[in-house]
Order: C-alpha cells, then sequence, then structure tokens
C-alpha cells in the first residue's frame, strides 16, 4: 500500500476552464463563483453492487461546485489537464490494433 496522493495540476485545470468556460454563471442559480477541487476521483462502471477490482474503465473527473447553490460540474480530469494520461495506455494510440 502506498499512501501517495496524485496531486492535480490546479493551474492547467482553471486555464482550461477560463478558455472553455470564460465567465460561465451557474445554470441554475445564476451565480459565477465557483470552487475546483484539488482533488481527483472516479467514476467506475456499476456492476451490480459488486466492487470490481482490476482492469475496469473508470472516469477520472474533477468536482466544480457552485459556491451559491452546490451545484456540482463533473469536468474530465484528462481532458481538462488536471492529470497526465499514465504512459501504459498510450498503446491504444498506436493504429488500426483493435481488429
Ligand atoms: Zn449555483
Amino acid at each position: 500500500m502506498h499512501m501517495e496522493k496524485k496531486k492535480i495540476d490546479t493551474q492547467k485545470l482553471i486555464n482550461h476552464l477560463n478558455g472553455k468556460w470564460g465567465q460561465v454563471k451557474c445554470p441554475l442559480c445564476n451565480h459565477g463563483q465557483w470552487n475546483i477541487s484539488d482533488t481527483v476521483y472516479e467514476l467506475r462502471e456499476y456492476n451490480d453492487g459488486n466492487m470490481v477490482i482490476g482492469n475496469v474503465p473508470i472516469v477520472p473527473v474533477v468536482p466544480v461546485t457552485c459556491m451559491n447553490c452546490g451545484n456540482t460540474v463533473l469536468v474530465n480530469a484528462l481532458l481538462s489537464g488536471a492529470v497526465t494520461q499514465p504512459k501504459k495506455v498510450n498503446e491504444n494510440e498506436k493504429e488500426g490494433g483493435d481488429e
């Protein structure tokens, strides 16, 4: 067991959101103050309530929360640059490997 916690690149995420969202306001309450989590969470496929260990696809997300009403937007951590893709996954980039 290792306790090392993966720190996310918050600045990169902020830059990404500034570029894509600009000064967007919360769609629910129309306030514009967001809090970006410094922790990555993951979404995993539901499997009849069983915890599946091993090679299952997960979606890494960073919660961005409206500070007024609590509306929480989950931003993909890879797409936004908050974390970088692990090296071993790069095999998927090879062409024609799936047929
Ligand atoms: Zn809100």
